[in-house]
């Protein structure tokens, strides 16, 4: 993932070998080659353009002083504004509550069952708690199967209910059974469609009416670029979520969605899954994957 990207950013910074300093004149090529290099990323023209404006504003600003080059100071300022760009410092996630309950929220396909058994196993292993998962999805009974083997694999319980049609009373008799049994985590995995649509739209706001949700992560598969972007816009208008889970970063991923989703829901990225195995999660870390994609 980035790599096309990481590459481009790399040849753009080559433009400036050899000059003592930044003028406008110098920086102009470098400056085009990033928002090119952004926008083949999928990155939305508009933000591209803000981005490039931003840096260039920024070198133009600074003295260069002697210990560093105009090329170096323009990977460090890129560096700082693509970590802003992807929302600056890591993001708080709560856990806090008797139960803490997250619901997952997104299109069929994108990861939620799979995000729903790693989260639950990350949260079993590295804090400690002993989560309850629920599979709330009514009309695939596959999806119930399958949150059923996760659980299995590592360990927790599940909740489910093959003969109610209706989501919310699952969703809630399920944070019953939590109280009842000691389970301090709920993790509310939902059904989601190929589509937004109204359906599922509303299920969704009605379970989160609800139950109170303590976190509502939107989880995305990072591999549709600007429909991912699209899609989130849409479930943060009805949902209002609190964090954004990007998918399948062990793909093809060209790293549009990462860059974009910040900037357009103003909502931070709390987590990237990468992989079907339960232990391949991580916690989102702006500054290190701006990092990354300089490398
Ligand atoms: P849901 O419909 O949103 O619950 O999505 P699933 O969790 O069932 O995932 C859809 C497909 O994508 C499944 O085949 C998963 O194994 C696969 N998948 C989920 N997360 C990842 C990931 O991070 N990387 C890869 N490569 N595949 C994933």
């Amino acid at each position: 993932m980035f790599q096309n990207l990481s590459e481009r950013l790399e040849s753009a910074f080559k433009n400036l070998k050899g000059e003592a300093r930044i003028s406008e004149l110098n920086i102009a090529n470098t400056v085009k080659d990033i928002r090119r290099a952004l926008i083949d990323a999928d990155v939305n023209y508009k933000i591209a353009k803000e981005f490039t404006d931003k840096v260039k504003d920024k070198a133009l600003g600074e003295k260069v002083l002697n210990a560093i080059s105009p090329g170096q100071l323009m990977v460090k300022i890129v560096q700082d504004e693509l970590a802003e760009l992807m929302g600056g410092k890591e993001a708080e996630f709560s856990i806090t509550g008797n139960p803490a309950v997250i619901l997952i929220a997104g299109l069929q396909g994108s990861g939620k069952t799979t995000f729903t058994g790693k989260l639950a196993n990350y949260l079993k292993t590295k804090k400690g708690k002993s989560p309850l998962v629920v599979a709330a999805d009514i009309y695939r009974p596959a999806a119930i199967d399958q949150l059923t083997v996760l659980a299995e694999q590592i360990g927790v319980d599940i909740y489910a209910e093959r003969d109610n049609n209706d989501a919310v009373a699952i969703a809630q008799n399920a944070i019953k059974e939590a109280k009842a049994k000691n389970k301090n985590v709920v993790i509310i995995d939902t059904a989601g469609r190929l589509a937004v649509d109204e359906v599922m739209m509303t299920e969704v706001a009605n379970i989160k009416a609800a139950v109170g949700p303590t976190e509502i992560l939107f989880v995305v598969d990072s591999m549709t670029g600007q429909d991912a972007v699209n899609t989130a816009k849409a479930f943060n208008e009805r949902l209002d979520f609190s964090g954004v889970v990007l998918t399948k970063l062990d793909g093809d991923t060209r790293g549009g969605a990462a860059l974009s989703i910040q900037y357009t829901v103003n909502k931070p990225i709390k987590f990237v899954s990468s992989g079907e195995k339960m232990e391949t999660l991580d916690v989102f870390y702006p500054e290190r994957m701006a990092q990354r994609i300089l490398g």
